[in-house]
Parts: structure tokens; sequence; C-alpha cells
């Protein structure tokens, strides 16, 4: 088998705002409260896929780019705190019909194709802060981002220098 990559379906966030969003979160928690997640970095998971080989990257990519989903609007006007597992994020409080679909779509291919998906039901977020270990007072929700989206991504994760990045490796448009 060759060089598996570890690969995840995801929601790209426009540049503006991810810069509003970082400001907010600088604003908002205080520096200790939990690693910030890089601007760069910020994103929204609508499957993860693990490990995967290039035929099963293949596949999936086949797969996906059968999928035939209208745009629709993501609501950022919620944010919460996991404490296990020292999360910060922000995330829809009623999750679009459309996010809900794609997602689930994504993920009972991914499903088929032997990529294990846990048996969480899905929570769409965008991770803001890491280790997050100790309890903290979440802001009053005053914010309240509305982003179209009108493409989702396969991203590859890669671990480097002490460091996860993400890489867009493919899009596709939603119609
Ligand atoms: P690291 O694990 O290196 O600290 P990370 O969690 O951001 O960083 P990955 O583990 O590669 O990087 O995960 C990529 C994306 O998939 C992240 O949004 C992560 O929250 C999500 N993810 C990771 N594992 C799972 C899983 N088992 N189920 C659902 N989503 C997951
Ligand atoms: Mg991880």
């Amino acid at each position: 088998m060759g060089e598996q990559k570890r690969l995840f379906f995801g929601l790209e966030l426009p540049d503006e705002c991810k810069q509003q969003i970082i400001q907010w979160r600088a604003q908002t928690f205080p520096a200790d409260a939990g690693r910030p997640v890089g601007a760069d970095s910020l994103h929204l998971t609508l499957a993860y896929l693990g490990e995967v080989s290039a035929a099963k990257q293949q596949a999936l990519m086949q797969l996906a780019g059968r999928i035939r989903q209208p745009p629709f609007t993501l609501t950022l006007d919620d944010a919460g705190h996991w404490p296990r597992s020292g999360v910060v994020w922000l995330g829809p409080r009623q999750a679009a019909r459309g996010l809900l679909q794609l997602a689930e779509l994504l993920r009972s291919q991914a499903a088929r194709s032997g990529c294990f998906q846990s048996a969480q039901p899905f929570h769409p977020h965008v991770t803001l802060l890491r280790n997050a270990l100790t309890p903290l007072s979440l802001p009053p929700r005053n914010f309240h981002w509305s982003l179209p989206v009108g493409r989702f991504v396969l991203f590859q994760s890669h671990f480097a220098r002490g460091r996860t990045r993400y890489q867009e490796i493919a899009g596709w448009t939603l119609r």
C-alpha cells in the first residue's frame, strides 16, 4: 500500500470573516483560556476521514463530485465550551438544512468507503481555542456571522514542527 494521507471534508471561511472572528476572540476570551487556532486554520469539519490511501481518496473524490446540493447560509451565532476535549467553538444555534444534508451525505459516503465515523451526532462548529480545560465564562451572544457557502473542500491535515496545518487539496461547487 502507498502512503496514506490524513483527510477531511470541510468548509473554508472567507478571509474577512476569519479576521473578524480572531479580533472578536481576542476581545472576548482571556489570553490564558486556551491555545488559539490560527486564523489560517479556522474551518468547519463536515466529515472526518482519517488516514486514507490514494485509491480510497480517488473513490471519495468521485463520490463528492457527484453531489448535487444547493448553496446555503452558515450562521455563526452560538458559542460553547466542551471542557473534556478542551474545545471552545462557534457554531449555529440552528444549522441550515443544506449544511446538515451535505454533512450527512459526506459522512455516509465516508462510512460506506470504510472510513470510521464516530457515533456522535454531527455538531457543526468552528474550533476557536484548544486545550481550554478549565471552566470559562462564555460571552453574551451578541455576535452573528452569516456566511454564504457555495463550495466544500477536501483538506489534508499535516503535522510538522509541532503544528497541525490544513491544506486544501480539492474543492467542489454547490449547485
Ligand atoms: P491535532 O489532532 O494535530 O491536534 P486537529 O485535531 O486540528 O489537530 P486533525 O486531527 O487532523 O487535526 O483533524 C482535522 C479536523 O477533523 C479537525 O477539525 C478535527 O476537529 C476533526 N476531527 C478529528 N478527528 C475527528 C473525529 N474522530 N471525528 C470527527 N471529527 C474529527
Ligand atoms: Mg485531532
